[in-house]
């Protein structure tokens, strides 16, 4: 069996700007979240930072790519067009998209979202519970129910996004605010999954569950090859004959 081909993109901003935050993740952001990924055999990981040349997206990077993730924050308006255009175009051919934390801010998230996907609001520090809100969904295998995060960043609703498929975790915070914290969404043949938690400040991409429901999103959202007999409308074949009269 092939390995799916992961790649984790991060602007790699504060890192090096940052002295507390390079102590807290001496690898990078997306060091730490690749290194959660590398532990996993059904994966093959690589990184691409925002500061390399075309984004580290070029040379055949992200038309290999069969699922990406995306981290930024701070320096995402200088993201590329081309490259929000280029990310988009895969999605809609079939490339699964994993968006964390501020990432909701992201040109190509909100470009593949069409809303502005701002949260209403925002705090940092204090507790957050992931509760699941799809428990029999493939993102929360193996997970707990909540996930306790000992210290995070508060979002908020409402939270402005559209056509979204599912809502799997539901995260409540310390003020008693709530935020939709993992949802689906598809466009074109590419799904997608917007998931909160990740602020910078804190070591959350080191936790073993939140790797868990990284992971457990990009076997979810990596491509699968179109079935060898499509079908076309629901399977009737079990259905005895006249099923459709009604009586
Ligand atoms: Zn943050």
């Amino acid at each position: 069996m092939s390995s799916i081909e992961v790649t984790v993109w991060s602007e790699n901003y504060h890192e090096r700007h940052q002295p507390e935050i390079a102590a807290i993740y001496p690898d990078g952001i997306h060091g730490a979240i690749a290194d959660g990924i590398t532990a996993d055999p059904r994966f093959a990981v690589r990184t691409a930072t925002q500061d390399q040349p075309d984004h580290g997206l070029g040379n055949g990077v992200l038309e290999s790519t069969d699922v990406l993730l995306w981290w930024g924050h701070a320096d995402q308006q200088a993201v590329d067009d081309r490259w929000v255009q280029a990310v988009r175009d895969r999605v809609f051919d079939g490339m699964g998209l994993i968006a964390l934390h501020s990432s909701l801010n992201s040109k190509p998230f909100r470009s593949l979202i069409g809303t502005s996907c701002r949260s209403a609001g925002y705090r940092h520090g204090g507790r957050e519970l992931i509760w699941t809100a799809s428990e029999d969904h493939p993102i929360t295998d193996g997970i707990p129910n909540p996930v306790v995060v000992p210290d995070s960043e508060m979002y908020c609703e409402p939270f402005d996004i559209a056509q979204l498929d599912e809502v799997v975790f539901i995260s409540s915070f310390e003020g008693g605010e709530v935020f939709r914290s993992g949802v689906t969404f598809r466009r074109g043949r590419g799904k997608i999954f917007y998931f909160a938690p990740g602020h910078e400040e804190y070591p959350i991409y080191f936790d073993p569950i939140i790797r868990r429901v990284i992971n457990n999103a990009i076997a979810w959202a990596a491509p699968s090859p179109p079935p060898e007999h499509p079908q076309i409308g629901p399977d009737v074949r079990d259905k005895p004959l006249g099923w459709f009269v009604y009586g």
